[in-house]
């Protein structure tokens, strides 16, 4: 597929799917990424050929040569977003085309060839289509998509690979928050950094992800739910979390976030927040802020709320700050009112029961 040209779709429907009695026990506590649906969407590139052979067909393992280039040198990116049951009983996408642009960007980073976004917009249709029984009706629930990309061609070598496979499979999940939005308590990282200029950090790599392990693990050890990771030129400023942007809510009404520098990934969460808060009449600004400024603005009170924010759990509030040094919480703790009314106009549009003046469902 080269330019404009329209990617064929196979559709071989899986010939035993899993039972409905066994879907539905499946989807009244599906977890979160545990569970999966009967289908996947494959598509196939070559140097030289394009994209090819794209399929919906059962999900089944991958066979893979032991050579293959991605288990090597880690040529692999992905993407995650959501489809929702909306409130008239269809089936809506939240900004799909953000997650194929970034995808591209994600691609372009690592050496991989773009897959074109029209292509990367039809295997959701097609999966969701198929699949879209696995769309759990519990309140808060969702169908996660996860499209991914990889090095499949059989060489070892240090250079970027000619032949990959794209692959996107679904997994119903449950409300990130069982009873309720709870507060999550952070770990701000002393010896690990994310994301360093120049790095990987702004593209959906899993390399980024096996990096930042030890960090969360580290955290989990201090008893906290997530990391912090500040910049790793000063190892003074705010970065992002393990798999979350973050924003800052101060006592003028005013929300911060940092920038997008390189070494953060450009939520699509992050960015339709910046939209709506600026909508709802509150000042937005895009701007460094240090560690230090976020104690001591925690101890005058002048800043009011921290909040975490991203596909899978969408807004997070973040109640207590962890560190070598000590500890700190923002506010009184529990989630903060600004918190939780753009969580609730993000979560509403998505669900199709508001107003979607930007375009963003699909
Ligand atoms: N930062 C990182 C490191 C992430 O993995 C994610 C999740 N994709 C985010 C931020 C939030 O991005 P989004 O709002 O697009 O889900």
């Amino acid at each position: 597929m080269s330019g404009g040209d329209k990617l064929d779709f196979e559709i071989r429907p899986n010939p035993a799917p899993v039972s409905a009695a066994d879907r539905a026990a499946l989807l009244a506590n599906p977890g979160f990424g545990r569970v999966f649906t009967d289908h996947m969407v494959t598509i196939r590139y070559a140097d030289g050929k394009g994209w090819y052979d794209a399929r919906v067909e059962a999900r089944a393992p991958i066979p893979m040569d032991p050579a293959s280039a991605v288990l090597h040198y880690a040529q692999e990116i992905f993407e995650g977003l959501k489809a929702y049951q909306s409130v008239d009983g269809g089936v809506t996408l939240f900004r799909p085309e953000a997650n194929a642009a970034r995808f591209a960007a994600s691609a372009r980073r690592m050496a991989m060839p773009e897959l074109p976004e029209q292509a990367f917009l039809e295997s959701l249709e097609h999966l969701v289509g198929i699949d879209r029984d696995w769309i759990p009706s519990v309140e808060g629930g969702s169908l996660y998509l996860r499209p991914f990309m990889f090095a499949s061609e059989v060489f070892l070598g240090v250079r970027p690979a000619n032949e990959y496979l794209y692959v996107l499979i679904a997994s119903p999940v449950g409300s990130y928050f069982s009873g309720g939005v709870q507060p999550v308590t952070v770990w701000v990282s002393p010896d690990y950094t994310r994301a360093a200029p120049g790095g990987t950090g702004a593209a959906k790599c899993g390399g980024n992800y096996a990096a930042s392990l030890v960090a969360q693990a580290e955290a989990i050890e201090h008893g906290c739910d997530q990391v912090v990771f500040l910049d790793a030129v000063e190892r003074r400023w705010v970065d992002e979390l393990g798999g979350m942007n973050v924003f800052f809510v101060y006592d003028d009404g005013s929300l911060v976030t940092p920038p997008l520098t390189g070494t953060i990934l450009p939520g699509i969460t992050r960015e339709s927040v910046l939209r709506l808060a600026e909508r709802a009449g509150h000042t937005v600004a895009e701007q460094p802020v240090s560690f230090e400024q976020w104690q001591a603005d925690a101890a005058s009170g002048r800043l009011r709320e921290v909040f975490a924010c991203g596909t899978a759990a969408v807004i997070t509030p973040i109640g207590e700050v962890r560190h070598p040094g000590g500890s700190f919480t923002v506010g009184d703790g529990g989630p903060g009112a600004v918190t939780m009314s753009v969580r609730q106009q993000l979560v509403d549009i998505q669900r199709g029961a508001a107003d979607d003046e930007y375009g963003w469902v699909r």
